[in-house]
């Protein structure tokens, strides 16, 4: 079995910054990272850039299956070297934002071990993201969610403070209403730029989102929902009036507010997903949006 992960440090030939490139130092906190999945040994687990490999040589011993997808070239062919052996473990060089979700989960290639790819549940994430795609890595598992239940993730602080905030804080925004659709978001721990080699300039933070979509049980459909809450959370200063005002007709848009008890002087972070939908149905039942 492999031991630990390799070694870069910044400014060797090996290390690229622009991919977000800072490796967790120590065994313990990968350990902890993993251990927020809960038990894998049924599961399949999709790790998102899974670099030097800190956090993949933990999962290689613990989950049923392991798919594993970087980016970098060099170090998707280290891992590859690495875990050669491993029926259980695949490593796909590729950026995680354009991989096919309904198609990676299927056989193996060359296998010689049929039936690991029929997983009794949906997969398990994990990563140590590269922060500048954090959202959009979100997004796209959000997209693909029937394939997904628990995933746990390493973002920037401040981030997580967003994607968890309540509705009515100062964190609260488009990102946390887009999160807590699909998911519950809980925030793990965080830890200092010590913690990664080389050291990043924010901390960080672990996050647990399990899925949990909402669009049913708020009545709503998930793009024009989604293209709604963009449109109410448009400009961060403007109230929510001003921001639907030139989406909905003026008379329309009252009514609405009025029937759904929500005062148009107040901004779109003040309205719990609840409201938002309760005011998005209002406005379409009445098929004004222009
Ligand atoms: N998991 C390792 C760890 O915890 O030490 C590395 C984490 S490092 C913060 C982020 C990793 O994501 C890097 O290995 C980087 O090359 C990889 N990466 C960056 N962009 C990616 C993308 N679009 N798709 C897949 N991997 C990516």
């Amino acid at each position: 079995m492999p031991k630990g992960p390799a070694v870069i440090r910044r400014g060797s030939r090996d290390w690229k910054p622009k991919l977000g490139q800072h490796f967790l130092r120590d065994t313990h906190t990968a350990s902890r990272i993993v251990d927020a999945l809960g038990d894998v040994s049924q599961s399949t687990v999709l790790e998102i850039g899974p670099g030097a490999g800190a956090l993949t040589v933990l999962l290689a011993r613990r989950a049923r299956r392991l798919i594993a997808i970087e980016t970098d070239r060099v170090l998707a062919a280290q891992l590859r070297m690495q875990f050669a052996t491993a029926e259980n473990i695949e490593i796909i060089e590729g950026d995680v934002l354009a991989i096919d979700f309904d198609t990676i989960f299927g056989p193996k290639p060359g296998t010689s071990r049929p039936g690991l790819e029929y997983s009794p549940e949906p997969a398990r994430v994990v990563g140590n993201l590269p922060y500048f795609i954090t959202s959009d890595i979100l997004l796209r598992l959000f997209e693909f969610r029937r394939h997904f239940e628990t995933i746990v993730l390493m973002v920037q602080r401040e981030v997580a403070d967003r994607i968890a905030a309540k509705a009515g804080t100062r964190d609260y925004g488009l990102l946390s209403a887009t999160a807590q659709l699909y998911t519950r978001a809980e925030k793990l721990f965080t830890l200092p730029p010590g913690a990664f080699n080389p050291p990043p300039k924010v901390h960080s933070t672990v996050l647990r989102l399990t899925m949990a979509p909402q669009l049913e049980k708020l009545r709503v459909p998930e793009d024009r929902f989604i293209a709604f809450l963009k449109v109410s959370f448009g400009q961060k200063r403007k109230t929510l009036w001003n921001n639907l005002k030139s989406h909905y007709q003026p008379e329309l848009l009252k009514t609405a507010l009025e029937r759904t008890g929500i005062k148009p002087n107040i901004r779109a972070e003040a309205l719990p997903l609840e409201k938002s939908a309760a005011l998005f149905r209002e406005l379409t039942a009445r098929d004004g949006t222009r």
